[in-house]
């Protein structure tokens, strides 16, 4: 009879409301015999906690969880990434593009989780440069910055959004339209882009630090790092309009942005694969960060480290099947209030009033 392969003993209990979650100092669990799967692993150890009771298996710990069709998490990683809009990956694996839409959906909570997990907790011991990518959620009078902060490493340290009013030439059509959707959903707070570059350099910048931020001349930057209190941050300005060559102090911003826009189906110009809800573009950037800061070289043509290794924070590059090697529980790491919102799915979309929230029970 052929011998059942040995699985690692599961690492803590998955129940976040038991208390060896986030203590699993003896803890006592035991095993409950197995189930079968179509899929593999076909043959799945089952357990039970003594603790609180809750049943839970060695799949609890993959983030393939509960799927149907685990292969697909990996088409639907690189799919993201190759300009993909959602319809086109669901043709190509041949199942809805709202099973897709829900992959990506854990694909980016995991990798929002990942990202946190790895990333320096000390201050950055290099400059770091602040920029708005612009793009746009549920049509083109809907426009927000997705705000990025990166390393002179090109390692991507953060990022978050602002909503923004619609700006720019306009007939006077688009202007009555504009009237009139602000009239029915309300309009973009004005402050927007400073309480979240507030929020985003100082989850990065920790009090007490130093920190040189370069980016270019906008209005509100200003404003939101003399906020941040208790750092002391040198704050250096290049107009948008110098050239944008590798001799720009905002060079890796600058690379970010064109390498995002570039892999990204969702942030072509004119696109009609544009994201419906601010929410699907925040968990597409977490998949993006993953990839560009663990697994992506610096430079294709030299194919050297990713900018992780540059900074010390992994030793080597991450292959897909290290970055999906384990499931992450958001319980057991300490998130900021944007990060929990984000990672919950409760970025709202003005234009849509009904919020698609993460609640499941279980698949988290
Ligand atoms: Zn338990």
């Amino acid at each position: 009879m052929p011998r059942r392969r040995l699985d690692p003993p599961p690492p803590f209990c998955p129940n976040p409301s038991c208390t060896s979650h986030h203590d699993p100092e003896g803890w006592r669990y035991k095993k409950k015999g197995f189930f079968s799967r179509t899929r593999g692993p076909r043959h799945v150890q089952r357990y039970i906690c003594q603790r609180c009771g809750r049943n839970f298996s060695t799949q609890t710990f993959s983030p393939t969880y509960w799927l149907k069709r685990p292969d697909l998490l990996r088409r639907v990683f690189w799919g993201s990434l190759s300009c993909s809009g959602l319809r086109q990956i669901a043709r190509e694996t041949g199942v809805s593009h709202l099973t897709i839409q829900r992959l990506l959906e854990r694909l980016g909570r995991h990798c929002l989780l990942l990202h946190e997990a790895l990333r320096p907790r000390a201050a950055p011991s290099e400059a770091l440069v602040l920029d708005g990518f612009r793009t746009f959620e549920a049509g083109q009078y809907w426009p927000f910055d997705l705000n990025l902060l990166v390393g002179e490493s090109h390692f991507v340290y953060g990022f978050n959004d602002a909503e923004l009013r619609r700006s720019g030439t306009q007939t006077e059509g688009q202007r009555a339209k504009r009237a009139r959707l602000e009239a029915a959903y309300g309009r973009p707070d004005p402050q927007a882009t400073r309480r979240a570059v507030e929020e985003l350099v100082g989850r990065f910048v920790p009090e007490g630090a130093f920190a040189e931020i370069r980016s270019d001349e906008h209005r509100a930057y200003p404003l939101a790092l003399r906020n941040l209190t208790g750092r002391r941050i040198r704050h250096l300005t290049t107009s948008s309009k110098a050239s944008r060559t590798t001799k720009n102090p905002l060079f890796p911003v600058n690379l970010a942005d064109l390498l995002l826009r570039h892999g990204s189906a969702n942030h072509k110009r004119e696109t009609i694969a544009f994201s419906k809800r601010r929410q699907g573009a925040l968990y597409r950037a977490a998949i993006w960060v993953v990839w560009r800061n663990y697994m992506k070289p610096r430079s294709e043509r030299r194919r050297d480290a990713p900018p992780g290794v540059e900074i010390g924070v992994i030793n080597e590059r991450l292959s897909l099947s290290e970055v999906l090697g384990k499931r992450l529980f958001p319980w057991r790491a300490s998130l900021s209030r944007w990060l929990e919102r984000c990672y919950f799915g409760r970025i709202p979309t003005r234009r849509m009033t009904r919020l698609r929230r993460h609640v499941l029970a279980y698949a988290v």
